[in-house]
């Protein structure tokens, strides 16, 4: 029997040619220059940082080279398979921005090169690997677990390199020995389990010795030495189902992708990829292999993020907290591209995506991520968004996630107000950072979510009726900001508190305080906190009724 005949035993069914591929798959035409990424997920269902992370990689280089992004779905693991997985993925990344032009989709695939689900793919599989064993670049495998277990045990105690390759499996070489090609014909129409193996080209090595190496560049990490493959590795499993290593050669080929991002965890396995692709005859993509994302661990040294101890890894956090995607892609811009922040400075109010993202300027030794940074960048970029925006934002996050504080949103027009405090100003707050942080932080304006959460000043502790009955009967919601100071002052010292506090620092046996004493009274009766904002602007925002409301309601219990 030789090769050909052999591919027909093992794969009778399969009629097409990989001609017939290259012919339904052509070359894509695209201008110049255009790149095609793709973004190949497992349907775990655990969408974290590091998918949105190469996705936004993916997303720009496509579009600001006029190219093409598209999603396949990589489920050739099916242990793994959780439902509803492909429409959490679309819609997570959705929510930061990341849209697809090609691909799986809610409602289908769109586009010429699909299918785009791995596990539709096997006839695509099956005529390449049968390809590949006629022409005696591939061969069905027998050895089973514990013969594999002994080879490897042989392997040990003579120091070479473990693994199957030449010399080891008895199958790669069924065409000289007619023992054992009449074993593999008889497994073969037995309807034994077997998996295909590549016979690899390379050149066995014993461990430890010199192998031979090809240099292949990466777009982010520049030129590698990559060792050569010499691994008989399994591209078809008993299952039928191919290998990550030969679903990822032909369908990158096959969709015409010309930029593959990928976590770094797959750099021990460029060498078998770029044998493959040699094998096949093809032109291998440009590889451009993230770093992991980092932070800085409880002990104070740089560590993997961990699905276990850091919540943050995943994307819902950001959607629970209620982050608002701009502000996750302008921090994930700062750790992506070294130079991204000095844009920024110099591009205050420049749309994000007319930053120029390069692949050299990324980092290619951990992405530090870091919550605190992520803050201070929303905090700027939520300055950016106007509040009756934010105000909707937040509206449709408390729908999702938080709806206890729907009585927020029953007048837009309040919130509004509410949020643009001191956006204005010279030097503007920077105290909205995501959802949930903003609506504790606003919550004294409603009065579900009003309490007194602060203590009244020692120095004023007596005084509390006198002040607020004080600043009740004076109390003009038509005084602007001056004349509004000055009662607070004429309140302070008809009360025996220094108008100014230099005065009661100078002369403190003089006073009980001073007006700074006397206004925090004011301030904790009307918001419950010590610190806010403004007190007059605030108060012209909560409306006259509310204002002499709350401050009845706390003389009530003095
Ligand atoms: N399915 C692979 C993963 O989830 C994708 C790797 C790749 O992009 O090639 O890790």
């Amino acid at each position: 029997m030789d090769s050909i005949e052999l591919s027909q035993l093992i794969y009778p069914d399969i009629t097409r040619t990989p001609e017939d591929y290259e012919e339904m798959y052509p070359p894509r035409e695209l201008p110049e220059g255009a790149m095609v990424t793709r973004l190949g997920p497992s349907p775990t269902g655990f969408i974290h940082l590091g998918n949105l992370y190469g996705a936004f990689v993916d997303e720009r280089l496509a579009h600001q080279s006029g190219g093409v992004f598209y999603l396949r779905i990589e489920d050739t693991d099916d242990k793994r398979f959780v439902e509803n997985a492909v429409e959490t993925i679309i819609s997570s990344l959705g929510f930061f921005g990341i849209r697809f032009d090609e691909g799986v989709t809610e409602h289908g695939d769109i586009g010429a090169y699909g299918d785009y689900t791995q596990s539709h793919r096997g006839e695509i599989y099956r005529t390449f690997a049968k390809w590949l064993i006629a022409q005696g670049k591939a061969y069905p495998c027998f050895l089973t677990e514990d013969e594999i277990t002994e080879i490897r045990q042989k392997q040990e105690a003579e120091k070479l390199a473990p693994g199957i390759y030449a010399g080891w499996s008895k199958y790669r070489d069924w065409d000289k020995d007619p023992e054992i090609e009449k074993e593999v014909i008889e497994r073969l129409k037995a309807g034994d389990d077997f998996v295909i193996r590549l016979k690899s080209q390379g050149t066995p090595n014993a461990a430890g010795a010199d192998i031979k190496r090809t240099t292949v560049t990466d777009a982010i990490r520049g030129k590698l030495e990559v060792p050569e493959n010499f691994q008989d590795i399994v591209i078809i499993k008993t299952t039928g189902i191919p290998t990550y290593h030969f679903a990822h050669v032909i369908d990158d080929h096959l969709m015409r992708t010309t930029h593959v991002v990928r976590g770094e965890e797959w750099l021990p396995s460029l060498p078998i990829h770029v044998e493959l692709f040699d094998d096949m005859g093809w032109e291998p993509p440009v590889y451009c292999h993230t770093a992991q994302l980092m932070k800085i661990g409880e002990e104070g040294n740089k560590r993997k993020l961990s699905k276990r101890k850091d919540p943050e890894l995943s994307l819902s956090y950001y959607r629970d907290m209620g982050y608002h995607p701009e502000a996750v892609r302008e921090y994930l811009l700062t750790i992506l591209n070294s130079n991204f922040e000095e844009w920024r400075i110099a591009n205050p109010e420049a749309d994000i995506d007319e930053f120029h993202f390069t692949t050299e300027k990324m980092s290619n030794s951990g992405a530090l991520f870091d919550l605190d940074k992520l803050n201070d960048v929303s905090k700027d970029v939520l300055l950016r968004i106007p509040a009756a925006d934010l105000a909707q934002f937040l509206k449709e996050w408390s729908e999702e996630f938080a709806p206890e504080y729907s009585y927020m949103f029953e007048n837009m027009d309040y919130l509004t107000k509410i949020l643009d405090i001191g956006r204005h100003d010279k030097k503007p707050r920077k105290d909205l950072i995501y959802a949930r942080q903003i609506v504790d932080f606003i919550g004294y304006f409603f009065d579900e979510s009003f309490t007194i959460q602060d203590q009244y000043p020692e120095e004023a502790e007596d005084d509390i009726a006198v002040i607020l009955s004080d600043y009740l009967s004076t109390y003009d919601h038509n005084d602007d900001q001056s004349q509004w100071f000055e009662k607070i002052r004429e309140i302070a010292s008809s009360n025996g508190y220094a108008a100014k506090p230099k005065d009661y620092k100078k002369n403190p046996e003089d006073y009980k305080g001073h007006v700074g004493h006397v206004s925090t009274v004011i301030r904790i009766a009307l918001m419950g906190r010590a610190q806010s904002p403004d007190v007059w602007t605030i108060q012209q925002i909560m409306g006259e009724d509310k204002v002499r409301e709350r401050i009845s309601s706390e003389l009530a219990r003095h």
